[in-house]
């Protein structure tokens, strides 16, 4: 349905896409993952040249989106978004808000209008509303209608861009019910959204975007319990990191332990665990310092709290201070379960617990 070739898009100078090429095929439901920030809406709305791209193809049933000649207002009807912010007509009633779009885009009869935007409202359980205005309505309902609209013009794709964020908690479910109950009946989808639960169950295909691309994609099940790179990992697994670099004449360890303590607290990471970190952290710089010169200490650990790493990476002579009598063995084999070290341009010892 849709081939995308090195998708570009700049704003000024700042190169939010750095060259996407996929394809999305008709009944696929795709969703896209990643931080914020990594490009997810400019690639949404680039697809139907809301935002056109700075170079690279698309093209849609055959149509090249990036020759002047398509005419784009016809190819975004077949190509439905959903926005966060619901964007109804606040004047139109709901029944009205469905009708607008077929009967002054598409050109149908108003009768034949009305009869599709009532089986629409039915379908996404608001039957009853059909006669209040969007203000009248909750969070939850107002983006069922978005729904039922974007449906009413038929289109082929539809695109989501964190339908759910507006939305208060309790009305998540009602949402996503209605995008999946969409995904069942064959309708081709490209969600952005941040609902995890919901993005690994509704999906054909998972796209984690970072780096300005598609960092990674594969299937739900892939992308969700077996991820194959790291910054996927990290998003996937919550990953919570803590970095702090110096060299050997700035380095300052009282600097590095408040700080790394200040990163435990807001995560509220155990006082026994705690500990442990800043001992660590303390003793392995302290004892390397007089020999390296670059020298950064990460540390990581899972939402879960229930593995935790500590590196320290170093430039110059490599040193296994856990081993050299340098660090009290006792600290080291008490915490850790695993202690490795990486030599190269610059070294790295890493223990894990
Ligand atoms: P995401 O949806 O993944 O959070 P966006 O696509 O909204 O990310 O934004 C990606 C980057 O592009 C951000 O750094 C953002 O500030 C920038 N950006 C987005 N839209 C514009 C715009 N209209 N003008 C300038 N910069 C923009
Ligand atoms: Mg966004």
């Amino acid at each position: 349905m849709i081939a995308i070739q090195n998708l570009k898009k700049s704003y000024g100078e700042l190169e939010v896409i750095k060259g996407i090429t996929t394809t999305i095929e008709k009944g696929e439901v795709i969703t896209i993952i990643g931080p914020s920030g990594t490009g997810k809406s400019t690639f949404l709305r680039a697809l139907n040249m809301l935002d056109p791209p700075t170079s690279g193809t698309i093209e849609f049933e055959g149509q090249n989106l990036m020759d002047k000649r398509t005419n784009i207002n016809e190819v975004r009807k077949k190509m439905g978004m959903v926005f966060q912010s619901f964007n109804l007509f606040a004047h139109l009633s709901i029944l009205d808000n469905l009708c607008v779009g077929q009967t002054k885009l598409l050109g149908i009869p108003r009768t034949e209008a009305e009869k599709t935007a009532r089986e629409l409202l039915a379908t996404v359980g608001l039957a009853s509303k059909e006669d209040a205005y969007p203000d009248q309505l909750s969070g939850g309902q107002k983006q069922r209608v978005a729904i039922a609209r974007c449906l009413s013009m038929k289109p082929d794709i539809l695109l989501f861009d964190e339908p759910t964020s507006a939305l208060d908690p309790t009305m998540v479910g009602e949402v996503t019910a209605v995008i999946k109950r969409l995904a069942q009946s064959g309708m081709t989808m490209a969600i952005v959204t941040h609902e995890m639960a919901f993005a690994k169950n509704v999906s054909t295909r998972i796209m984690y975007m970072d780096e300005g691309g598609i960092y990674e994609e594969g299937p739900p099940d892939v992308i969700f319990d077996n991820p194959k790179r790291e910054k996927t990992k990290a998003f996937i697994h919550r990953i919570k990191s803590y970095r702090y670099e110096a060299n050997s004449e700035n380095f300052d360890f009282i600097e590095l332990t408040n700080s790394l303590l200040n990163f435990c607290s807001a995560n509220t990471l155990s006082r026994a665990n705690t500990n442990k970190a800043g001992l660590l952290s303390e003793e392995l710089t302290v004892n390397l310092i007089p020999h390296a010169d670059l020298i950064s200490v990460d540390f990581s650990f899972p939402d879960s709290q229930t593995e935790f790493e500590l590196s320290v990476t170093y430039g110059g002579e490599s040193r296994d201070v856990t081993q050299s009598g340098d660090m009290p063995a006792e600290l080291v084999k008490g915490i850790a379960k695993q202690i490795s070290h990486e030599y190269g341009q610059s070294n790295m010892l890493s223990l894990t617990w």
